[in-house]
């Protein structure tokens, strides 16, 4: 099937009691067995839920993966794959990601003696450079957060695999829309799906999928063993918003194309960083592995004072954190996302007082050039 029919019925069938054609919310903590040991295949709403297992395998299905497990939020979803690591080994990381991911590498992991080591894996020789029989993980973001460097995944996945190493890329960004890690050669794909795959900022949670039965297997002791469950609440939202995933996604790209141009050419706008245009340094390999471009946008404005001129005189974008809502939102990564991050890493990504981050919402592209337009000028 096609990605977006896919989108709309994988994971899901008519319910078994009504014929009722969506999922049901099912808000429970148990299942009633027939006898002892009969039971239907649910015994207790850690393990299984029903509305948690639709989810998971519509997006199995849009990742091309064998199985995909649901987390209560994106953070509890990397957690888990970090559960493939044991003391003394190490893990080789993506250096400009998420700073949520950062923090929970360097302030909690380094504790139980996991060794990280950050490389700008968007160059294969410096990524070569820091592998070693002890390297078990290889954990990548590609576009990065918030400079947007591109990564090799089909190549970085073959040298990892020639040391014996899992590749783990945190697809956030991207979305299976335009990015599918696995058919690449990536092992394991990891969501935030608070952003796209949610797709209306309402709800957090976090997925991983896997390509191979036996880290499903694991990835299924884990989630019923830690417990950091995505609610069936939540999972249902899920299943909403994956419906219009194709849809949002290439309104999203539509418009954060045209921005991209529109902000390329403005003379207050100092760097643009922005995958989908040709003087981007990953573009031809952009072009290869993407089928699109996303919606993140970031710029650098020259100063602390113009970028605040900017994110407060916008007033169809919305100051906050997050992205990937169907609402365009507007953030200063320097002191909001990336404030976990050493002054001096994240201004050598380019992270600096000036840059502003974008994340283009799926409204009339009008609107959105009209507030960039004015809030510009007030510069
Ligand atoms: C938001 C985000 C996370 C963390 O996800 P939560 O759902 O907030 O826990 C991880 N990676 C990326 C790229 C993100 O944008």
């Amino acid at each position: 099937m096609g990605f977006a029919t896919d989108a709309i019925h994988a994971g899901q069938h008519p319910d078994p009691s009504t014929g009722a054609i969506i999922t049901p919310i099912y808000q429970t903590s148990t299942y009633v067995q027939e006898a002892l040991g009969k039971h239907k295949g649910y015994e207790y709403a850690r393990t299984q839920n029903p509305t948690r297992s639709a989810v998971e395998a519509n997006i199995a299905a849009l990742e091309r993966g064998r199985g995909a497990l649901a987390f209560a939020s994106g953070m509890a979803a990397i957690s888990a794959v970090l559960t493939f690591v044991k003391q003394g080994d190490r893990v080789v990381v993506t250096e400009d990601l998420y700073g949520g991911t950062y923090r929970l590498f360097q302030r909690l992991l380094t504790r139980f003696g996991i060794r990280f080591t950050y490389v700008d894996s968007s160059r294969i020789e410096a990524v070569e450079k820091t592998m070693g029989d002890d390297v078990k993980l290889v954990f990548l973001e590609t576009p990065t957060n918030p400079v947007l460097r591109i990564t090799d995944l089909r190549a970085v996945s073959e040298l990892a695999h020639r040391f014996g190493a899992r590749v783990v890329v945190d697809n956030t960004f991207m979305s299976p829309f335009f990015q599918r890690p696995l058919e690449l050669g990536a092992d394991l794909v990891v969501h935030s799906t608070t952003k796209y795959l949610n797709g209306h900022s309402d709800s957090v949670g976090g997925m991983v999928v896997a390509s191979r039965q036996e880290d499903i297997e694991h990835l299924a002791f884990v989630q019923n063993a830690v417990g950091a469950i995505l609610s069936p609440f939540d999972s249902w939202l899920l299943l909403r918003g994956t419906k219009t995933l194709a849809l949002r996604m290439e309104r999203h790209n539509q418009n954060a194309v045209a921005l991209a141009e529109f902000l390329s050419k403005h003379p207050k706008v100092q760097k643009l960083y922005y995958p989908g245009l040709p003087d981007h340094p990953g573009h031809q390999l952009a072009k290869k592995q993407m089928s699109g471009f996303g919606g993140m946008i970031s710029f650098e404005t020259g100063s602390l004072q113009a970028a605040r001129k900017i994110l407060e005189g916008v007033t169809v974008f919305s100051l906050a954190e997050s992205l990937g809502g169907v609402e365009s939102l507007i953030s200063h990564p320097a002191t909001m996302t990336h404030a976990s991050i050493p002054v001096e890493d994240r201004l050598r990504f380019g992270v600096t007082e000036g840059l502003v981050r974008l994340s283009v919402g799926v409204e009339d592209l009008e609107d959105l050039e009209a507030d960039l337009r004015q809030a510009l000028a007030e510069i």
